[in-house]
């Protein structure tokens, strides 16, 4: 996993499709702005939110997604016997407890847009659903 390859050059580029994706959306529904996005990133992912906070307040300037919160949540990774499906512990050994198997991620290295809110010309407010859009 590339890491500190330049001051937020990770997160710039996720959030460069992230706003591309959001206002694409937006403009389908015929949105006149952008309300809020919630996204989801994985403990794993390799993403600074703080770094995305900021990526996202410079690039989203001029979009539709400028006046746009953003919230941002973070899931912890959770591992799994490939072969059983049994739960393992993170911070462990990353084997089975019980048939040794190898463990497998099942969540935390997600880039996941979940949610974006819009405003339309007609009805005020409408919430569009995205959920697990993988940006
Ligand atoms: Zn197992």
């Amino acid at each position: 996993m590339a890491r500190r390859q330049g001051a937020g050059v990770h997160e710039y580029s996720i959030v460069r499709a992230l706003v591309d994706r959001v206002e694409a959306a937006a403009v389908a529904r015929g949105a006149t702005a952008v309300r809020s996005i919630a996204v989801r990133i994985g403990e794993l992912a390799g993403v600074d939110v703080e770094l995305l906070a900021t990526a996202y307040r410079t690039l989203a300037a001029g979009t539709l997604c400028e006046r746009s919160a953003l919230e941002v949540s973070t899931v912890a990774a959770r591992w799994a016997c490939r072969d059983c499906g049994a739960a393992i512990a993170a911070g462990g050994p990353l084997r089975c407890a019980a048939c040794d198997g190898p463990a497998a991620l099942q969540q935390g290295d997600e880039i996941l847009l979940e949610r974006m809110e819009i405003d339309v010309d007609d009805d005020g407010k409408d919430t569009t659903d995205v959920r697990h859009a993988r940006i």
